[in-house]
């Protein structure tokens, strides 16, 4: 602590991302970074840049980045925000989008970033608690149509890895109008429904929604959390907005590297299926095994499984998996603390999960 601090800063309590532990041969499961690599494309593009380059700014603008968005996801390059990460492209959605003076609307049990940009920008905010179920209610939210000055909340949802279906959500998209829905479509590569689609229109842009903002990244499934690249696609005066944003802030959030490595991510959408079928393999196996062992498991849509055992505290389970050098995440939270949330790794790596659960559960 410093008197220097500003009074924000003393009252700030920041997001405390899951532990990047420097002890080799751990086995990781704790921040849901793909076991598999990149596509074999990506390092070859970032090689191929001309380090000569670096002395120069890089593209502000990121302009054939967001073409080779715009092409995947077959909308105009207007369409598309860039930045730093998907967490500096939320940050930017807060202060630009979400901060009016009716509370913003998330669920009880979400992102746990979300109020941490509140409080960084004092932004209202209030939590729709899930249902028994760990769903998401979305006749909670539209109780509250005219009482909101945004909504968000990933689909699907993390830490309970469960997905609505996107029928649900253009309900909310239809009748909330009078603030921005925000959809974090973090894990959406693991089997659920896009809304993308949703802001496509072939005979122009008429028929996107002016009220719906769908936020991706490159860390899950492009296997890229070291690269920082993540991206807001919607109306094209949302974008503008957070343009204002990111060019009062930082105008160039992503180097010449990651603007090269990222373009050959998105390219390369044939890696991204395989490593996505591959993880979806897994967690059909884990599920089971889980659930052998008595485990209660919520259906999971995401590259990672939130789950609790009847008889054992989630604490406890979380330092004996520790104690074996299997690291998982643990949340110390109403609801959820005897829940352990637990990234789909490699098969040798689940093996070695399930092996020591069940010496741990007898
Ligand atoms: C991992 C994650 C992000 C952040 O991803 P970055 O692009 O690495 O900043 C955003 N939202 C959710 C729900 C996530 O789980």
């Amino acid at each position: 602590m410093s008197r220097f601090w500003s009074p924000l800063v003393h009252n700030l309590t920041p997001y405390v991302p899951g532990e990047q532990p420097k002890i080799e041969r751990l086995v990781k499961l704790n921040t849901n970074e793909s076991p598999y690599g990149p596509s074999p494309k990506v390092l070859a593009a970032i090689a191929s840049e001309n380090t000569e380059q670096l002395r120069l700014y890089p593209d502000p603008d990121a302009s054939a980045l967001k073409q080779a968005i715009a092409q995947l996801h077959g909308l105009d390059p207007k369409q598309v925000f860039v930045g730093n990460g998907s967490d500096e492209v939320l940050a930017h959605i807060f202060l630009g989008l979400l901060k009016h003076d009716q509370p913003v609307l998330f669920p009880d049990i979400t992102y746990s970033f979300y109020p941490v940009y509140c409080q960084l920008y004092g932004i209202e905010s209030k939590t729709i608690p899930l249902n028994a179920n760990f769903e998401i209610h979305i006749d909670d939210y539209l109780k509250l149509a005219k009482k909101n000055g945004g909504i968000i909340f990933p689909n699907p949802n993390a830490p309970t890895g469960r997905a609505l279906l996107r029928a649900e959500i253009e309900r909310l998209i239809q009748q909330n109008t009078d603030s921005v829905l925000v959809i974090d479509e973090a894990y959406v590569d693991y089997g659920t429904e896009s809304c993308v689609s949703l802001l496509r229109d072939e005979a122009g842009m008429a028929a996107c929604p002016n009220n719906l903002l769908v936020v991706h990244t490159l860390s899950k499934s492009r296997a890229l959390a070291g690269l920082r690249v993540g991206f807001a696609l919607g109306h094209p005066d949302l974008i503008a907005g957070l343009e204002r944003v990111k060019n009062s802030f930082n105008s160039y959030p992503l180097g010449k590297l990651a603007q090269a490595g990222a373009i050959a991510a998105i390219e390369d959408q044939a890696h991204l299926e395989a490593m996505a079928n591959k993880v979806k393999a897994t967690r059909a196996g884990l599920m089971d095994k889980l659930n052998e062992l008595g485990f209660e498991t919520v259906p999971s849509s995401a590259n990672f499984i939130f789950t609790r055992h009847p008889k054992y505290a989630g604490e406890k389970i979380y330092q004996a998996l520790r104690e074996r050098g299997i690291i998982v995440r643990h949340f110390n939270k109403n609801r959820i603390q005897d829940h352990l949330r637990i990234t789909i790794g490699n098969d040798e790596q689940i093996k070695a999960l399930i092996l020591a659960l069940q010496e741990l559960i007898t």
